[in-house]
Order: C-alpha cells, then structure tokens, then sequence
C-alpha cells in the first residue's frame, strides 16, 4: 500500500565485490544484540529486506531496501558510479526526492550538486558522519540530514584497536617477512614496542572514542581525552582518564593518538604540521574518524622525517583515495580501506537504521532525535551536539580522478 506520493530515492552505494555477488561467507549469521552499550535501543525497523550477515552495503545488496520501496511505488536508483559530471549519481540527482550514501564510498554532495537538485528534501547518510553532505548547504536549503548514530560505532571501536596495536607492536612488516618466506626476526622486531604503560589519549570521548578508552583500559596504558565535553568524574575516575582543555596538551602528553571526532570547520586540518611538532619524536596516530582532520601532506613528511613513527587509520580525503594518495605509499603506515565501520554486523544494524528512517519519512512520523544531524535549516539532535555550522566537503572534486 502506497503510504506517501511516489517518490525517487537515489543510493550512493560501493561497488559488488570483483568476485560476484554474493560472496561466500566465511560464517553462518552474526550474533544478536539486545541494545547498544549506552543503552540506546537498536534500529526498530517494521521489516528487513535481508537477513543479517549478508553484504548489503554494496550495489547489488540495495540495503536491502529495493523490494520496501519500489513495493510502495518509489523508485529505487543504485549506483556506485559517484564522481564527476558525467557521472550516474550526477544525471540521476536533479528530480531526486532522497539521497542515501555511506562515508566509505561518499556520493558527494556539495553546495553546487544541492544546487541542482530542487526536489531534495533528505540526506541519509547509511552509517555515521555527514561531511560528504555540504552542511551548511543542507542547513540554508532546509534538507534534513540523518545518519544511523550508533549503527557502527562499536565496528570502528574495533578496529582502531586492532590499528593501535598493529602500528605499536609493527605487525605489518612482521607478517611481510612471513609471506616472503623469511624468518628475520632482528629486522621484525626492531621498530616492536610494548603498548603496556604508554601514554594512549583520544580526540573525541563520544560513543567511538569512550569506547576505545574502555577497551584499552586493561592494556594497563595511561589514559588521556579530549573533546567540548568533559566527562562525568567517577567515568574519568573509574577509568583513571586525564582529560585535556586542548589538543595541543593531549598530543604532547602521547605516546599514541587515536582521532575520534567528526569532521567539522572546527577539526579540519586539525593535524597539521605545527601540531604534529607538538607530539613526541615516535608517536603513533590512528585515524579512524574522517581522513580530512589531517593534513595529508603533513603527516606524509611526519612519517618520512621520523617523527611520527606510524599512521593507521581507514579513512582518507578524498574517497576513494587516488592512486597517487601518498598514504598508499608513505613508510610505517597501517592503512585500510575506509572498511572500519562496514562490518557485515555494521552493516546489518545501519541498513535497518535506514529502512526505520524511511518508513518514519513516508508515515509522517518524527525521525529519532539522536539520528539527526540538520532539521529545519539548523543543526539538530545528534549534529547539534557534535557538529559545527560551516562547510568541510570542499575538494570533492578529486574524487573523480580515481581509477581503479
Ligand atoms: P559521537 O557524536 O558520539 O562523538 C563525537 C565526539 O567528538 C563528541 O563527543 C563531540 O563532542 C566530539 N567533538 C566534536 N568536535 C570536537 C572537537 N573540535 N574537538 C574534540 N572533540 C570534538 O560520534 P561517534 O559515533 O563517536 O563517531 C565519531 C566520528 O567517527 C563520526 O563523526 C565519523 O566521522 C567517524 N566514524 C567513522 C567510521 C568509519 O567507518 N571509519 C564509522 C563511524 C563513524
């Protein structure tokens, strides 16, 4: 039954896999949460258009939505093809009523594509932070924007765990040594540190980086955070965190830095090079949150000088990263596609999180106040709290010159 006038919903989604779709999957399911750590409930979708565990975040997947919404009339564009004029996502954006996107593949959507599409009336971004979305434009022309707060934090938790650890013990060279058929231990372990002890802070203690605190507590390191808002005393108490007024004073107290703070006017660039001089000769930086809040160049020489002894992180500006990117071939660095928060579990939660967006969108029923980012020409909900006005989408245009 048709709940809402026909509408197009174009979706921004990553290529299928180079081996077919679907793939072979290496378990049977995924296991089954009952809320998220704060307590916040999960998605509360009235259906699912697939079953948890599967790959739904590529093109083929649709995220699960297809049969949902073309079974009430709308029309349903998926497409990976994102950058450029020429583009699918381009010709298909002026009569679009919805746009769907992820970070890890981000159609774009900047101030001159808002620009030409006069029927767009929200922005869903399929996962968590909106800076593929031009804010401010989305502000001025009273586009809603939402995202799945929650949906994949833990995932992204996860992995800049494992990126930490990766960078501090150099587990990348050591497995090297092994596939080329070596047994070097002397070269293996010469640049191999113990975590134990370091001095390990985070930039943004909100869900991704109070997370990471948690978990590295039982490393027996030295805590340390920063961000607008101080946490409750028996928090820091309980986990023996000392917190920051700046970044400048938690980078030159740091063994390890991991970044967990969207990107906004206030942290783009936020690592440049003169606070990149502030930290300790061989710090490592793990950045899991937008790769704009660095400067990419900067930590390029950071690495070759030395200073920094590795960089980590899934994220990188712009995406996906060009084949000439220098962090695809700077030294000592861990990087993976932006992967942290696609897990098939991530995946599951923030499909359902869009497809509870969506039947909210057409039944005319409020959008949960934490998935908000922009409502009514202003920041709301969870964008108010975490966000800044202003644009840091700019430059997306260097997108279109990846090839694959
Ligand atoms: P959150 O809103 O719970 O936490 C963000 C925290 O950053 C908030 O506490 C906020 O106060 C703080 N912050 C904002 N501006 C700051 C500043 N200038 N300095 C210090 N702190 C500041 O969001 P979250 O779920 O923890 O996610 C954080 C970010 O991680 C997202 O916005 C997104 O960019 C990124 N992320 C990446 C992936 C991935 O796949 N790599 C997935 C999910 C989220």
């Amino acid at each position: 039954m048709t709940t809402s006038p026909s509408q197009k919903i174009l979706c921004v989604l990553y290529p299928d896999p180079v081996g077919g779709y679907p793939p072979k999957y290496a378990r049977d399911g995924i296991p089954t949460l009952s809320q998220y750590p704060d307590g916040q409930s999960l998605p509360t979708p009235k259906g699912l258009g697939f079953t948890p565990g599967q790959l739904v975040g590529s093109v083929s997947g649709g995220l699960g939505l297809r049969q949902f919404l073309e079974g009430q009339g709308h029309r349903f564009v998926v497409t990976s093809d994102k950058d450029g004029p020429d583009s699918v996502f381009e010709k298909e954006l002026p009569d679009a009523d919805i746009v769907i996107s992820q970070p890890f593949w981000p159609g774009y959507l900047t101030a001159e594509r808002i620009a030409k599409a006069p029927k767009l009336k929200m922005a869903i971004t399929a996962g968590i932070g909106s800076d593929h979305v031009d804010l401010q434009a989305a502000i001025e022309n009273n586009i809603t924007v939402c995202e799945v707060t929650f949906s994949n934090s833990i995932s992204v938790v996860e992995h800049a765990i494992m990126q930490i650890l990766a960078l501090v013990r150099d587990f990348v060279p050591q497995y090297q040594w092994v596939v080329n058929g070596g047994w070097n231990i002397a070269d293996a372990v010469s640049r191999s540190y113990d975590l134990e002890g370091m001095d390990v802070g985070v930039v943004g203690s909100g869900r991704i980086g109070f997370g990471v605190l948690k978990r590295l507590k039982p490393f027996d390191v030295k805590l340390h955070y920063n961000d607008r808002y101080r946490l409750p005393t028996e928090v820091e108490e309980e986990l023996g965190l000392t917190f920051h007024e700046t970044v400048d004073s938690l980078v030159s107290a740091c063994d390890v830095v991991s970044i967990h703070c969207p990107l906004h006017p206030e942290t783009e660039h936020m690592f440049n090079d003169e606070l990149i001089a502030k930290m300790r000769r061989g710090s490592y930086i793990v950045n899991t949150a937008r790769g704009k809040i660095c400067d990419r160049e900067a930590i390029a020489r950071a690495l070759e000088s030395g200073h920094l002894a590795g960089y980590a992180g899934d994220v990188w500006f712009p995406q996906p990263a060009p084949l000439d990117h220098p962090w695809r071939t700077m030294p000592n660095h861990a990087m993976t596609p932006h992967t942290s928060g696609s897990s098939l579990a991530g995946q599951h939660r923030y499909a359902a999180g869009v497809r509870e967006i969506l039947e909210c969108w057409f039944e005319g029923r409020p959008i949960r106040n934490e998935y908000l980012i922009t409502q009514g020409g202003a920041l709301a909900g969870a964008g108010a709290h975490s966000y800044s006005e202003g644009d840091a989408t700019g430059g997306s245009e260097e997108a279109a010159r990846f090839t694959a």
